[in-house]
């Protein structure tokens, strides 16, 4: 298994945000991530995927699309869509037409920060997923960067402070998005969880200074999709744009908070006598199965099964445990850093099911 770092959800000038294609190249360069995925507000830019390179590091750039409905009020119900060439942001009106069109198209959506309150301070509403009876998308947006600021902003001090020391906003994905997966989960569907920067790069000016909030390469390092493929990228875009798709589908990948320490190496799997299964995997159970988890260093642990934490500790770094019974089983980890104990590695889920014969 090749393990690939893939950071999404990121704005341009084709948007919102302040970098283009080649600035976000380079920052993505200095950072420990092998794909970014652009996805600006309702164009698919065409034309701008690429490799670049420098030196021994290669990165992939590829182009995405944060599709919603611009006419409605409150602009809820973001979608993210990956992996098509055509243009859909014209069904943003109906969200499960949008899901319909991307699945015809064999392109991939995620329900964007699908909890994200209001902001009043900074004239930022609230954009939480709303329609909840759609079907068919891939997953969500489990950890979104830009969600937790405002969350945890309530004035300018603490909006200056944080802008100032970004490290310090995520702890982990919000309450609400956890409860949500796990009760999706627990009703037999199979969502995959991404992390996503929401990264702009916004330049603020104030009378004294001149900054750039949460620049491209602090999201570079900080809330990235560790993807499991078969075999290393080959430098060839549309090759490894299919596998890392794939793997992005399938929930092939964990989520990972990169900046206290880096999660690469973290391993979740299940095995019964005939096979061994691996996160967005399905296993079947006969007699049994066991679970083995290792993270890349000691952490508090947590494993839980359809939604109910079953076995949880602190100063762990491997754990194998039996099972015997069906449903989704996914990992946490939480890692002390500045003074709080924060969310550090979440798996996507081994769905584990009984077999009738
Ligand atoms: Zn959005
Ligand atoms: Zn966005």
């Amino acid at each position: 298994m090749e393990e690939i770092v893939c950071n999404l959800h990121n704005h341009t000038i084709y948007s919102d945000g302040t970098g283009d294609y080649t600035h976000i190249a380079q920052e993505a360069l200095k950072a420990d991530v092998d794909v970014v995925i652009i996805t600006d507000h309702n164009v698919r830019v065409k034309g701008m995927e690429r490799y670049v390179e420098e030196n021994d590091r290669r990165v992939l750039i590829l182009t995405g699309e944060e599709v919603h409905d611009q006419d409605r009020m409150p602009q809820k119900n973001h979608m993210l869509v990956f992996g098509l060439e055509r243009e859909v942001a014209q069904f943003a009106y109906d969200p499960q037409k949008l899901i319909d069109q991307v699945n015809r198209s064999g392109g991939l959506t995620f329900l964007a920060h699908p909890y994200e309150y209001a902001l009043p301070l900074f004239n930022e509403t609230d954009i939480t997923w709303e329609s909840w009876e759609v079907e068919g998308f891939t997953g969500i947006e489990l950890w979104n960067g830009f969600s937790e600021f405002k969350t945890v902003v309530r004035n300018m001090r603490q909006a200056i402070m944080y802008a100032f020391v970004p490290q310090r906003i995520p702890h982990q994905p919000l309450p609400q998005a956890l409860a949500k997966w796990d009760e999706l989960l627990t009703g037999g569907r199979q969502v995959t969880a991404v992390a996503g920067s929401d990264s702009h790069a916004l330049n603020y000016r104030a009378v004294f200074f001149r900054k750039t909030i949460f620049p491209y390469r602090y999201h570079f390092s900080t809330l990235n999709n560790h993807l499991l493929v078969q075999s290393p990228l080959t430098g060839k875009i549309s090759h490894d744009r299919e596998m890392i798709y794939q793997a992005l589908g399938k929930g092939a990948s964990f989520i990972g908070y990169d900046l206290p320490a880096s999660t690469r190496g973290f391993i979740f799997t299940a095995e019964n006598n005939e096979t061994t299964a691996s996160m967005g995997d399905e296993l079947n159970l006969e007699s049994g199965a066991t679970l083995r988890i290792k993270l890349p260093q000691k952490a508090f642990l947590r494993l839980i099964h359809n939604g109910i934490p079953i076995f949880e500790a602190g100063n762990m770094d491997h754990l194998a445990k039996t099972i015997n019974k069906s449903g989704a089983y996914r990992v946490e980890a939480y890692l002390d850093f500045l003074g709080k104990k924060r969310g550090w590695i979440f798996s996507n889920p081994i769905y584990v099911r009984k077999v009738r014969r």
